[in-house]
């Protein structure tokens, strides 16, 4: 019997979830439905300084918000637990200590002043940073001497100095890395808390995780993540880089594009459906041409052979363009709810609420071919539910006509004779 396919989605809880994060939690999904497997969340707290306690909450809202439902994770436990890295910490000091009686790691004793000595140094050189593996060879009565100076070590990996590490991505095909590129990382900080390198490994085994899928920006690290498998003896899972996704101008998708987190999104009035959609086909595709695709058959569709390696571009017109989709596929009845929601959520506080639920589904049909956003509801609605609405002189006045009144009643005046025979 082969194993269940179980993926993992291991946000580090650093700010409100940018979309293109969100898209490895969707593609891990997909896979894990698409296998009939298990999706995990798992929360990577280990980098204290970077912790932001909005996070966890808005990681989750953002995948509920796209229906992503996790199977095990923090909030609904299951028989890894706990899924909060911070809780874990145990394991990993176990692990750390394993890897030192097996000569796979060292204490490393050496002072920040030391390191920024040696940085310093190889700059000077024109030598890329790295540790210079000093207390990789100290002798246990060194090393005791050290500790009994009340130095609090870090724990590093004995990386092989000669041999080349290799691995095959799911994406990518075989990678080949140069260990002698690699310097002797840390996997356990003076703190007591993991790096990642070593935190995600030892949970990824524990929770039989079978697919790893993250960004692109992680591929270098890959190597070092593949020795500390080896010296563990841990047999490593599928691991899969996605492309990176870019603005239609081709640099890295930031705030310079617009909204950057799926609630953002959400907020601005894309429905779900259509977000899925969209953030389904950057990398995936089902045949080149479908643009369309249902939550089912991405489901049943899905799988990473379909996955490409080039950069996926986010445009956000065809998001929009796709939303209207969604929104003419919404039923009436449905789409006249969310619009007065909508309406309640944005019109002025002085405005009548609730919103009259007959009036919204008589409304709805005269803007559901034209809206493409929920949040454009207030403008193109709002007359329908609050007729004290106050227009200013130069809201009705053509521009051209602004400063010349006797104008604009001369061209109103010939509105009203060409009207007159109707
Ligand atoms: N905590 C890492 C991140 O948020 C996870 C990377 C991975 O999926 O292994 O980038
Ligand atoms: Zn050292």
């Amino acid at each position: 019997m082969t194993e269940p396919v179980r993926t993992r989605y291991a946000p580090s809880p650093t700010g409100i979830p940018h979309v293109g994060n969100i898209r490895t939690a969707l593609f891990d999904w997909l896979l894990a439905r698409h296998f009939g497997g298990q999706f995990i969340l798992r929360i990577e707290d280990t980098d204290r300084q970077r912790y932001d306690p909005r996070a966890v909450d808005a990681i989750m809202e953002s995948l509920r918000w796209l229906g992503l439902d996790w199977d095990e994770g923090p909030d609904v436990g299951g028989p890894h637990a706990p899924y909060v890295e911070s809780e874990r910490l145990d394991m990993y000091k176990a692990a750390a200590g394993d890897l030192i009686a097996r000569g796979h790691a060292y204490r490393c004793y050496c002072s920040p002043e030391r390191l920024e000595q040696v940085r310093a140094e190889q700059q000077r050189r024109k030598e890329p940073p790295k540790y210079d593996r000093h207390c990789r060879d100290l002798s246990d009565a060194e090393a005791r001497e050290r500790a009994e100076l009340g130095t609090k070590p870090v724990v590093r990996f004995k990386t092989p100095l000669a041999d080349v590490t290799r691995f095959h991505d799911e994406i990518r095909g075989e990678i080949e890395f140069d260990n002698a590129t690699l310097d002797d990382f840390i996997i356990l900080k003076s703190d007591g808390y993991p790096t990642y390198h070593l935190a995600h490994i030892v949970d990824d085994h524990d929770m039989r995780i079978t697919h790893v899928l993250r960004g692109d920006e992680w591929v270098s690290s890959a190597p070092r993540h593949l020795l500390i498998y080896q010296a563990l003896g841990w047999t490593p899972p599928k691991i899969a880089h996605l492309p990176i996704i870019l603005g239609p101008d081709k640099s890295k998708l930031s705030k310079r594009h617009g909204a950057t987190s799926a609630l953002e999104y959400r907020d601005r009035g894309y429905l779900p459906d259509a977000m899925f959609n969209f953030l389904g086909l950057l990398g995936w595709s089902l045949d080149d041409k479908t643009v369309v695709i249902s939550r089912e058959e991405f489901v049943r569709n899905f799988d990473l052979s379909r996955v490409v390696r080039n950069p996926a571009i986010f445009d956000v017109e065809k998001l929009d363009w796709l939303n209207g989709v969604y929104i003419r596929e919404t039923p009436d009845d449905r789409l006249a709810e969310l619009l007065a929601e909508r309406l309640e959520q944005d019109l002025p506080a002085s405005a009548p609420r609730p919103i009259d639920r007959d009036i919204a589904r008589k409304a709805t049909p005269l803007v559901k071919e034209r809206i493409k956003r929920l949040d454009e509801a207030v403008a193109m609605m709002d007359f329908f539910f609050w007729d004290e609405l106050h227009y200013s002189r130069e809201e009705l006045l053509a521009k051209a006509f602004r400063d010349e009144p006797a104008k604009a009643s001369e061209a109103l005046r010939r509105v009203l004779d060409a009207l007159e025979p109707l």
